[in-house]
Formats: structure tokens, sequence, C-alpha cells
């Protein structure tokens, strides 16, 4: 008989409680992330933070100083236990391609597969050239690839051998915007129709978004968040999220009351109110926030009576990004149509449109005295 279950499946891969360092130079501490099969996670963070040391660390050339790291059910490092890197099954991509420029395209990919039958071998390969849009291209050398090609080859090489786990460390730091884009797009295709499980360092938000489908912010070797792309950047649970992730602005507000904050640019209307956090105990009385505003939460309308004046301006073809600035000197800034063409030092109608608030509890001001009895309130979340 079967027997119903309502244990989650174990995850492919877990980090737990990571902490790994440098002599007695700390550089992650109490890491931990999961990520389960055919899904492709990303440490995105700034410079130093710890992301290719958690990459190596799970590679197993770093070793762990306590906590640990499964991949598929077994445990590969901890204090005790240390997997060497060959017998991880882990594949990797880097920045500078690391292809074999004596070699064929073709037997760059079927490098890893030495052992296995030739027919098999030419069968793999032809399949990953057709699966990375080269089909035709496998007797040219690395040279003769353009660097996008020679990235799509390091991805066909590295998933050649079927790895339990694909690792790539800034992959596309070598080539230039618009290829980025473009090549970000098709290797999360290419790694979604292998199937395999994967990470993606980096500190480029725009690559972490295209490729990956959960995000973990780091900072100073933490993970501040483990979230979609989507909840980062509507949601960020702290403010190192909120100004790392996409562009935005915060301006003071008072919180009125359980829907309602007031700003100088009106009362804004929280359409999901959830609990305070801790140090806002009730924010009816009248917590001073810092309200997130994105460029997209401040809408042009020549109807609005509230007026902001043009600072600069960044035109992006489909929009402008106008920085305005407000009655007060506060700036803000507002993603416009690009039709909508105003001078600088034009005053232009603007209006609030924002889903839900985001906001912080300001720090400067102490927290109002809570009242017994009181409602809780707004989405205030405190900083860590
Ligand atoms: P980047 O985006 O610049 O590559 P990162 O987030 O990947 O940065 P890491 O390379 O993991 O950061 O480095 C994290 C910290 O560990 C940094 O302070 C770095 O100086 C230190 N570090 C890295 N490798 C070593 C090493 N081999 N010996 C000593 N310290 C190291």
């Amino acid at each position: 008989m079967l027997q119903r279950t309502d244990r989650k499946p174990m995850s492919h891969l877990e980090l737990h409680d990571l902490t790994l360092a440098f002599g007695r130079h700390k550089v992650v501490e109490g890491l931990g992330f999961s990520l389960d099969q055919g899904r492709i996670g990303c440490l995105l963070g700034p410079s130093g933070c710890g992301k290719t040391t958690v990459l190596r660390a799970i590679a197993g050339f770093e070793p762990v100083v306590s906590g640990h790291i499964r991949l598929d059910g077994a445990t590969v490092s901890d204090a005790r236990h240390h997997r060497p890197p060959e017998q991880r099954r882990i594949g990797m991509v880097f920045q500078d391609y690391a292809l074999f420029p004596h070699l064929t395209v073709a037997r760059n990919i079927g490098f890893g597969l030495r052992g296995l039958p030739e027919s098999e071998v030419r069968g793999r390969v032809t399949a990953l050239l057709e699966r990375i849009g080269l089909p035709d291209q496998g007797s040219k050398y690395p040279h003769e690839l353009s660097g996008g090609q020679q990235q799509r080859v390091a991805l066909a090489r590295a998933l050649a051998p079927k790895p339990a786990l694909l690792l790539l460390d800034e992959p596309f730091s070598n080539l230039d915007v618009e290829l980025r884009e473009r090549l970000s797009t098709e290797v999360r295709e290419i790694i979604k129709s292998s199937g395999t499980t994967a990470i993606l360092v980096t500190h480029d938000q725009h690559e972490a978004f295209a490729v990956a489908d959960e995000i973990g912010i780091m900072h100073e070797g933490r993970i501040q968040q483990w979230d979609s792309p989507y909840n980062l950047y509507h949601r960020p649970q702290n403010r190192f999220v909120a100004d790392f992730i996409g562009q935005g602005v915060f301006l003071p507000g008072k919180v009125l009351n359980n829907r309602q904050v007031q700003m100088e640019l009106g009362i804004l209307d929280s359409k999901i109110p959830v609990e305070c956090g801790v140090g806002c105990q009730d924010c009816n009385l009248g917590c001073h926030v810092d309200v997130l505003l994105r460029p997209d939460d401040i809408v042009h309308d020549d109807a609005s009576p509230m007026r902001a004046e043009v600072v600069s301006k960044a035109f992006r073809g489909a929009d402008i990004l106008y920085t305005l600035r407000l009655k007060s000197g506060a700036r803000v800034l507002s993603l416009v149509p690009s039709h909508h063409n105003h001078a600088l030092g034009e005053p232009i109608g603007i209006r609030l449109d924002v889903d839900h608030v985001v906001a912080f509890h300001d720090e400067t001001t102490p927290p109002p005295v809570p009242m017994p009895g009181a409602r809780r309130s707004i989405a205030i979340i405190p900083v860590p």
C-alpha cells in the first residue's frame, strides 16, 4: 500500500550554516541555502563579499570551517569530511572560457568524456553542438570563434559529462554589454533544456535576473535575502537589498493608519498591509519611516497638482529616466514613456502609483510608545 508522505523532497544542493575562512580571516559566516534539482541559483553581491569563495567550497577547492555542504543527499564538505573535487561530478564555466587552443571545438566539448565508447562521445558532442547553436562548427579551433561562441563551447564542455551540478563564475564578464544580455538568455535556455542544477556567481544584477530562478544577495560573507528576482525587487527585506537591487530613493513618511503613509508626494495607500517589524510596535501612533520609491512608482501625469522639476534625464529608447526635484529639495526618479520629452528645469505633474509599500523604520526618530490594544499595520522592515 502506498503511504502518503508530507515530507518535502530532499534538495539537490544544500549549504547549511557554512563558515569559510582564509587563516583566521572569516570571509563567509552562517551562510545557507538550498536548491532543488534543475533549478538555477545565483549568488549576487558586490566585489569581495565572498561569492567565489562559496563557489570554490562547493566545488571542493576550499575547506569548510563549520557547517556542511550536501549534494544529492550526501555530505561532500564539513569540518571533518572533504570529498575531493574530481569526485563531486561538478562542471565549471569560468569568465576566461579556458578552452584548449590546440583542440578543435568538438574535441574540446568531448574532453571530459575520455573512456566512453567513441560512438557515444560523437553522439553527445553532436547533440551539444546542436544545443549551443553551433552544429557546423565542430572542426574549427577556439580562436576562429567569437567570444560569445567560445563561451557557449565552454558551457557545452562542462555539460558533456552530465555533471550533478554546474557552477558558473562570472561567465559573461569578458563580453560586451549587448552580447552579455543575449548570451545570458541563451545560457539559461541551454542549462534548462539539459535539466542541470546550476549556480551562477556574478555582481551584475541584469545577468542574475536573466539567468537565475532564485538569487541570494550577499554582503560581507552573509546572504541577506534568498528569493525570486520579483521579490528581491518588490519586497526587499532590508535596506542593503533595497539599495543593491534596482534603482530607487528613500523618502520620509509618517504612518497614519494601517493602510496609509503621509509623504511629501501625498498619501500613499498600502495595498498589502502586513505585520510591523521589531522596533515599530504600533504604527497607528505615527511611526516615522523611509519609504522606498522605484522609478516606476512615480508616474508622469499632466493633470496632477503635484509638480516636480526636471533635474536630469537619461534617454533609454522606449523610456526616459527623469531625476526630479520636489519642493523640499528631495529627489525622486521617474520612468516615463520617451514621447513625453521635457526640458531640464521644467516642472512636470507626477503622482504616486505604488502597488505595495516597502518601508524601513527611520532610526533617527525613536519609535512611538505602544498603546495597549492598538492594531498593527504596515510593512515596516527592521534593518538587521
Ligand atoms: P569578486 O566579485 O571581486 O570576485 P567575491 O565576492 O567573489 O569578489 P571572494 O573572491 O570570494 O569575493 O573573496 C572574499 C574575501 O576573501 C575577500 O576579502 C578576499 O580578499 C578574500 N580572499 C579570497 N581568496 C583569498 C585567498 N586565497 N587568500 C586570502 N584571502 C582571500
